[in-house]
């Protein structure tokens, strides 16, 4: 299959987006910009849509797929019941990155969730992502735009090296603003649990509706524990490379990782170090690239997928991640970066 390829780092090409508006309604798919990380969509009340997402990322066909809406009115004909919470949250938050978790009406096939009663919703704050949204028809089932397992896509770039020839088109849109997934919380439930954490923190999200609770497969240290997400079960963003964090205070953990890096290039490893800029002048031995300032969320947010896959071209072998417990966005982050090292973590 030929992947088109259309250029929008200059702003919305109408022409282009008509064409990719009429793929998705014709059932193909189309790789797009969101705030968060691009997303692969199809029609998301196309079963046969659905099943060409599953196939074109290799993703596991019981990982339920996020409809993505340009408009509030929208919701109500894809769910059951909209509860007062939604409607506050969505007033709060939307477009933005977060998603919300119904009950799904008869109109959801169970091939876009997985087979599940619910439904994930969200509408991206994201311009191109909005006008695609309205020119396929109005509901785009997409995840992130990379093969699963692989670090999810920042740029238009990443997207290409993952699924070009697998895919309808690609628009670029730039380097997204966030770079990660977004917030998932569902409202299914009495007090409403936060199944995946991202841009908008629990903090945010209480502040309008009052109690909310973490899903306890990502506050408990028990790995038996399964996450509600069925996506977020499985080892996720993962770079080819082996992953190891190193935690503690700061001293320690350079000299810890420059021990490990000049072990394993002595057996010969590519190495690549994760570093911030008030450490990145001490490692050596290896690939060394700052995540940014330590205490600026945004900037290593945006950056992580980013480095995980520059390590991957390089053909690094080893990476060691000091850990980017951040202020403000720092369960999201090191919940990805965690899930990235296959929870191999060093406490030094
Ligand atoms: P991605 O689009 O790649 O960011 O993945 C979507 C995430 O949303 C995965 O972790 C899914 O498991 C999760 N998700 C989607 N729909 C549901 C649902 N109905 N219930 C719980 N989690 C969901
Ligand atoms: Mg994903």
């Amino acid at each position: 299959m030929q992947t088109l390829w259309m250029d929008m780092t200059a702003g919305i090409q109408a022409e282009d987006m008509e064409k990719a508006g009429q793929i998705l309604k014709d059932g193909g798919l189309v790789a797009f910009p969101t705030e968060t990380v691009y997303g692969l969509g199809g029609n998301g009340l196309d079963a046969g849509a659905a099943q060409k997402i599953y196939a074109a990322k290799g993703r596991p066909s019981d990982n339920p797929l996020i409809i993505h809406i340009a408009q509030w009115e929208d919701l109500v004909p894809i769910t059951s019941h909209i509860p007062e919470k939604a409607k506050v949250l969505a007033d709060a938050f939307w477009p933005g990155p977060l998603t919300m978790i119904l009950p799904k009406s008869d109109l959801v096939p169970m091939e876009t969730t997985g087979g599940l009663n619910t439904v994930a919703v969200r509408m991206p704050g994201h311009k191109a992502a909005l006008e695609l949204i309205r020119a396929g028809g109005g509901y785009i089932a997409a995840p992130s735009a990379n093969t699963s397992g692989r670090p999810s896509p920042t740029t238009a770039a990443h997207v290409r090296e993952d699924l070009d020839g697998k895919i309808d088109a690609i628009i670029d849109g730039g380097e997204v603003g966030i770079g990660l997934e977004s917030t998932i919380v569902d409202l299914t439930e009495e007090v409403p649990v936060i199944l995946r954490p991202g841009y908008i923190s629990a903090q945010m999200l209480s502040e309008v509706i009052g109690e909310v609770r973490m899903d306890r497969a990502f506050v408990s240290a028990d790995p038996s524990i399964r996450p509600k997400a069925p996506g977020m079960k499985y080892r996720h963003y993962a770079p080819k490379a082996q992953l190891q964090i190193v935690e503690g205070p700061e001293e320690k953990v350079v000299e810890t990782i420059n021990e490990l890096a000049a072990n394993a290039a002595a057996q010969g490893q590519l190495v690549g170090i994760i570093a911030t800029d008030a450490t990145k002048e001490r490692y050596e031995n290896a690939i060394i690239r700052s995540a940014g300032d330590r205490t600026d969320d945004i900037t290593i947010a945006a950056h992580l997928y980013g480095l995980l896959r520059e390590f991957d071209e390089l053909g690094v072998s080893e990476i060691y991640s000091e850990a980017l417990d951040t202020p403000r966005l720092g369960q999201a982050i090191m919940n990805r970066l965690i899930k990235a090292a296959g929870h191999r973590i060093l406490q030094v």
